[in-house]
């Protein structure tokens, strides 16, 4: 059993909005008043829990403020439960000591539940505990969670839940892939499946860099300076969104359709203080695509195997172990021994096909290429994380 989270932009209407808001502004009220409350408890010497808090709030408190019975008292119980979790981290030494929540500066959120029952979540309209029916741009998959957590972010709204979900082992048409990954190409499999970097991505990229340029042209804090500064934001999470569905896509497809997948264990930190190369490879997010595909591949009983680091799967001959100098410009590798002509990327994913696990030796690759359909899984994934 795994859990799914999920986390997806609401629709909403500006009542709704008026709503969410509101319900934040409630739940920051009772966060602040419940610590506040701990606080001057403990000068006194006197501990509270979440129940005793609770109990005092919906007996001596709620009844001086008309307006919190129009909102939902699930908003109290988790504003109690948050706080009681806060106060174990901080004594655990995993956080700081919980603060003071202001409006504006502290993130805007509460969570709901359906006293047990399971909330039911499925296409574009879901139908919720408080809310009744609330829409999602995207559509989700038929499925019920016991809680569900509001966010807003920029002005938006989002809604995040966790699922229980089963995996099936899937069925493995490669017994073993071999992954470049790439600047220019998001990644070259030895199976010669390429993954491009989304044109949108190019695109996206492009509009977020021009948007940049008239930000730093416009008067600081001027009526268009907020306009524009919107602008940039709203472009900025486009890029993030393209770049992390075309990273889902590869990742879920290495770890549904091969028995055994080879990246290369790269030292990003290392790559990362050449200046040419630094802003293509974070682009790239090395990091996101290995631990993506590591619990991918738990999920669907696949093998992860990491190839040493230092091992230059770029300059070794795929076919008779030939080891030349290839610098970064030289797109084909040509080896003068076999004669062999392959794309540098290909070449590169070959040689990490041909490594077992924790071996350091490379063997040449013989026999024919296994070739699988150049179609990646198209089921679209909104998951965010995935843990269990
Ligand atoms: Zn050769």
């Amino acid at each position: 059993m795994s859990f799914l989270a999920y986390k997806t932009k609401l629709k909403l209407n500006n009542q709704q909005k008026t709503l969410m808001r509101r319900c934040a502004g409630y739940n920051r009220w009772l966060w602040n008043w419940g610590l506040d409350l701990k606080q001057k408890a403990y000068a006194e010497g006197i501990k509270l829990n979440k129940s005793q808090l609770r109990k005092f709030y919906t007996n001596h408190v709620k009844p001086l403020y008309p307006w919190q019975s129009s909102l939902s008292s699930k908003i109290y119980q988790y504003a109690f439960i948050d706080l009681d979790e806060a106060y174990k981290r901080f004594f655990k030494g995993l956080a700081q000591y919980p603060r003071f929540k202001k409006k504006g500066k502290s993130s805007n959120s509460f969570t709901l539940d359906a006293s047990g029952k399971p909330i039911m979540i499925g296409g574009h309209r879901h139908k919720l505990p408080f809310f009744n029916w609330l829409k999602t741009y995207e559509k989700l998959p038929i499925c019920s969670t016991k809680k569900v957590t509001f966010s807003e972010e920029g002005g938006d709204w989002f809604i995040s839940f966790v699922i229980e979900v089963d995996f099936l082992p899937t069925e493995k048409l490669v017994d073993k892939v071999g992954v470049d990954l790439g600047i220019s190409k998001l990644a070259t499999l030895s199976t010669e499946v390429i993954f491009e970097n989304p044109k949108a991505y190019a695109k996206a990229l492009k509009r977020l860099a021009r948007l940049q340029r008239d930000l730093s042209r416009k008067v600081f804090q001027s009526h268009s300076w907020y306009q524009t500064k919107l602008k940039v934001r709203l472009a900025h999470r486009k890029v993030a969104d393209i770049r992390s569905n075309g990273i889902h896509h590869l990742t879920s497809y290495l770890a549904k359709n091969h028995g055994a997948v080879v990246l290369e264990d790269l030292n990003v930190k290392g790559l990362m203080k050449n200046r040419h190369l630094s802003k293509a490879l974070s682009d790239a997010a090395f990091g996101i695509i290995r631990t993506q595909t590591e619990y991918k591949c738990e999920r669907y009983s696949s093998e992860l195997i990491l190839a040493d680091r230092f091992k230059p799967s770029s300059q070794i001959c795929s076919n008779c172990g030939h080891r030349q100098k290839m610098p970064l410009s030289v797109r084909v590798y040509s080896c003068p021994e076999c004669g062999m002509k392959k794309d540098r990327d290909l070449n590169a994913s070959l040689n990490l096909q041909s490594i077992v696990a924790g071996s350091v030796t490379l063997r040449s690759v013989d026999g024919v290429l296994p070739t699988v359909p150049c179609e990646a899984d198209s089921k679209r994934q909104s998951s965010l994380s995935s843990f269990g």
